[in-house]
């Protein structure tokens, strides 16, 4: 965990476009109350949950105008041509967006390979935008602390990580865990193979048993044993599950925290409540003038 420690600490969150009006007036509710912690970045899916490429370049550009603070588009590039890639890219460049989240992403269910578009991991997608602008964008990619579902071997999975970095990316955000011992080890595997930059944690906060089972299912993230038992056991009980997922993952912060972790980004899942609980837990500062991640944007 040591190369971890050099670097300053960076809060953000994420959340996905709205897709109703309703849901645009929720995000802007929730998005005003976690401004107020100062964080250094909210970040803003793309194409998860069926929302369209429009809807994340609108949202970004949205939040950047109303809240003062960075805005990160995620971008996919499984299914896309390069024409539709380098205008999207352009089109933020544009805009005055200066990170990105550069992913693979997921075909949906039944897409044939023929619709695969030209780039087919997200190491070419990072090496593409490189390419094409330079170090004008901060480059997210994903990591997997306790590996993707589709690698073909753990060791294999962090060859892929570190290809990823040496195309140019310039931190990483990681899968949900619940296991601080799987990302203290997935870093430790990293700096063994010369792979220094910063690896936040992705945090999900636990609000509900089934959407965090089902999500858990499809991304391969573990839920361990004792807190599935714990989650089943509360049934309906909205106000004890959220209780025990404030606590457990307040509790799996510190941990990440005290061993060096170089900060936290929040899949907020558009609600800000049990976010707030566990920040003022953690007793986080504002960073917004702590850090200036991205000085120009
Ligand atoms: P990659 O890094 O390309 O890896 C995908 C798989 O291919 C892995 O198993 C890897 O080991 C393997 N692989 C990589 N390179 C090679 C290679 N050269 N040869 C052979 N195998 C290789 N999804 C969305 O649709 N929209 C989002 O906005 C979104 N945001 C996300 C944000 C974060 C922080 C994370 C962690 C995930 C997000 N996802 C999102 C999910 C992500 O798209 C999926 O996990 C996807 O399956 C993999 O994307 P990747 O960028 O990690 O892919």
């Amino acid at each position: 965990m040591e190369t971890q420690k050099k670097y300053r600490r960076t809060l953000s969150f994420e959340f996905f476009p709205p897709r109703t009006p309703e849901a645009e007036g929720k995000l802007q509710v929730t998005r005003d109350k976690l401004a107020k912690l100062g964080p250094n970045y909210f970040s803003v899916t793309f194409g998860a949950g069926g929302s369209t490429r429009d809807q994340t370049f609108e949202t970004v550009v949205d939040i950047k105008e109303s809240t003062g603070i960075h805005a990160s588009p995620h971008l996919s590039c499984i299914g896309l041509p390069l024409d539709s890639l380098r205008d999207t890219i352009n089109k933020y460049k544009d805009a005055g967006i200066r990170s990105l989240v550069a992913l693979r992403g997921d075909m949906p269910s039944g897409a044939g390979v023929a619709s695969q578009g030209s780039l087919r991991y997200a190491n070419e997608l990072v090496e593409f935008v490189r390419k094409e602008t330079g170090d004008y964008f901060h480059i997210d990619v994903a990591a997997y602390p306790e590996f993707h579902p589709q690698a073909a071997s753990a060791a294999a999975d962090l060859q892929n990580f570190k290809r990823k970095v040496e195309a140019g990316a310039s931190s990483a955000i990681t899968q949900y865990f619940y296991n601080p011992d799987a990302y203290f080890r997935f870093v430790d595997s990293c700096e063994k193979m010369g792979v220094d930059l910063p690896i936040v944690a992705g945090i999900m906060p636990i609000t509900t048993c089934t959407q965090l089972m089902r999500f858990s299912e499809a991304c391969g993230a573990e839920i361990p044993r004792w807190i599935l038992k714990r989650l089943r056991d509360f049934g309906d009980d909205r106000i004890a599950i959220r209780n025990f997922g404030i606590d457990v993952t307040t509790e799996l912060c510190e941990k990440l925290l005290a061993g060096g972790a170089p900060g936290f980004h929040f899949y907020s899942m558009n609600q800000s409540e049990a976010c707030m609980a566990i920040w003022q837990n953690l007793g986080l500062e504002s960073t917004a003038d702590q850090v200036d991640r991205v000085a120009a944007q």
